[in-house]
């Protein structure tokens, strides 16, 4: 850990503790300089690479590569052709990505609510709101802990749903013995800095199915196509005999020669999504250093669940049996009817020591906007509701020091004893 990795508070008295922060070392900088130096700053040989490299690290047939968590969540709605008047099944503990991408595509985001105890999405509530019109389900591994893949599965099954994973905390966790990436029809990875690999912005979709693979890439580049194995009907040239070996003439779209070279065509609405080469070369750097990230997020873990054991206040949430956690967050809840202060309070106190504490999350369905656009109102989902007001995440990032973690520890003993009851 160096200096640099330690921020001042304002007064510059005390080091701050993020709660998250990338991990950068010289081979990652010279992997981005070599690509800046060569001919393809986007579109080139990396961003095959990076997808073949995280398609083979989770096991999937498939990996798509796009320029943020945001836009592969919105390829995945594109590629199951979500559309208005169709309803996604998604929990409201997320970041608002995971809806928002839903409503992009001009679907309805229906809210299931979540487990108290893991604070994932609850399998009883989703089959609680399925309707006709639901046609997927979003799980969400909140904090890196899978959700229960085996009964969404069973209910995207039964139903006929299509079963989509939030995998943006989750990249490297596994259920049953099984990576995250292939638990679901498509599953979504962010590289924000703040995750578990980086590309600065980044995102990414795993998939076994080809058709939905082959849709992403349309999606995430104008909705264009140069393969004339997928040009349309519409621009086939006429197969009458009398054109038969007759040249290109005004009103034929698509040249009858065999150079298509410059030919393209855009066979449906999409963006630019596209991820670059020297962002792909920087994660390409990053995989292989996954697994000693997420050893050493497990490993911080263990420490604040040892130190908590015997802090009555903090209780950190339930991790079951089946999963290795990736720990993106560190999520505990506060006993607040044990504490003389709020959840506010704590936070700020925490902070004042240095330590650089957040929330995860406000309910998606609490913000203004999906309470004007989709009628969504306090007691849609109380358990997320109520969860909201005491859970409190510490700092977890893999370049995080044993000093930062005792820190970390210290400042929450202090604060918990100053707010405890005749403390
Ligand atoms: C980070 C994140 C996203 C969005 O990813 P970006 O790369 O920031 O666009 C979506 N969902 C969840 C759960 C996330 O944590």
């Amino acid at each position: 850990m160096s200096i640099s990795m330690i921020r001042k508070t304002d007064n510059g008295q005390r080091p701050f503790i993020p709660y998250a922060r990338q991990w950068i070392d010289e081979e990652d900088i010279a992997a981005v300089v070599e690509v800046l130096r060569s001919d393809w700053l986007t579109t080139g040989p990396k961003i095959a690479e990076f997808e073949e490299a995280v398609a083979q690290f989770v096991g999937a047939k498939y990996a798509v590569a796009v320029n943020s968590g945001t836009a592969a969540l919105h390829a995945a709605m594109y590629a199951i052709d979500i559309g208005p008047g169709d309803e996604v099944i998604l929990p409201p503990m997320t970041f608002v990505a995971t809806a928002n991408a839903v409503v992009f595509q001009g679907g309805t985001p229906v809210f299931a609510d979540v487990n108290p105890d893991t604070l994932l999405i609850d399998p009883n509530e989703v089959e609680s709101k399925i309707t006709p019109r639901t046609k997927a389900i979003v799980a969400v591994d909140y904090a890196g802990q899978p959700c229960d893949y085996d009964s969404l599965q069973a209910i995207a099954r039964k139903h006929g749903l299509i079963l989509i994973a939030d995998a943006c905390h989750a990249l490297g966790a596994e259920y049953k013995g099984k990576r995250v990436g292939t638990l679901a029809d498509l599953t979504v990875f962010s590289f924000h800095p703040v995750k578990h690999i980086t590309t600065g912005e980044g995102g990414m979709i795993t998939t076994d199915d080809a058709e939905l693979a082959e849709r992403m890439r349309l999606f995430r580049h104008h909705g264009i196509t140069r393969d004339p194995k997928r040009f349309s009907p519409l621009t086939s040239p006429p197969a009458s005999p009398e054109r038969a070996g007759s040249r290109w003439r005004a009103g034929d779209l698509r040249p009858l020669t065999s150079d298509f070279s410059w030919y393209y065509e855009m066979l449906d609405m999409g963006y630019n999504y596209r991820l670059t080469d020297f962002q792909c070369a920087l994660g390409i750097s990053q995989l292989p250093k996954l697994p000693e990230f997420l050893r050493r997020r497990k490993a911080i873990a263990h420490c604040y669940d040892n130190a908590f054991v015997s802090m009555p206040e903090v209780s950190p949430l339930a991790v079951r049996k089946e999963v290795s956690h990736a720990y993106h967050l560190y999520v505990t809840k506060l006993k607040v009817e044990q504490l003389n202060a709020d959840r506010g309070q704590i936070f700020s106190s925490m902070r004042a020591e240095g330590i650089g504490v957040n929330v995860h999350y406000i309910p998606v369905h609490l913000h203004p906007y999906y309470r004007r656009c989709f009628n969504t109102k306090p007691g849609d989902c109380p358990v997320a509701e109520r969860a909201y007001e005491y859970i409190i995440s510490l700092p977890i990032f893999p370049a995080m020091s044993q000093k930062n973690i005792d820190d970390a520890i210290t400042a929450t003993t202090k604060v918990m004893q100053h707010f405890r009851y005749g403390g």
